[in-house]
């Protein structure tokens, strides 16, 4: 099993987004199929052999303001709660249902 990390900053906050690598969103850090990966506005790091890997390399990252972790690290992470949740809610509260999945990655 492989982690990634996507980061984007369109269309909102700087955001790092944490999958898995057979995640049909990341699909092995190139996106979704069908090319609607945009370099310009987002970027795949990894993979990372574990997600504590992934978290480490994403504190490098600079002007990450949300970070969340995919559905499908949920569903396997008993931990996924412990990053972030307050931060994370309070900002999820404040966006439409629209805007949101216009930010990806939070299916
Ligand atoms: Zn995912």
């Amino acid at each position: 099993m492989s982690f990634h990390v996507y980061e984007n900053w369109q269309a909102g906050p700087h955001k790092a987004v944490f999958h898995r690598g057979d995640c049909g969103f990341c699909n092995n850090g190139e996106g979704l199929s069908g090319g609607r990966y945009d370099p310009d506005y987002g970027k795949w790091h990894g993979p990372f052999s574990t997600l504590d890997d992934a978290k480490v390399f994403e504190r490098s990252l600079s002007g990450v303001v949300v970070r969340r972790q995919c559905r499908c690290i949920g569903l396997h992470d008993q931990d996924a709660t412990k990053v972030g949740p307050e931060r994370d809610l309070a900002f999820a509260g404040q966006l439409s249902p629209g805007l949101t999945r216009a930010l990806g990655g939070l299916r």
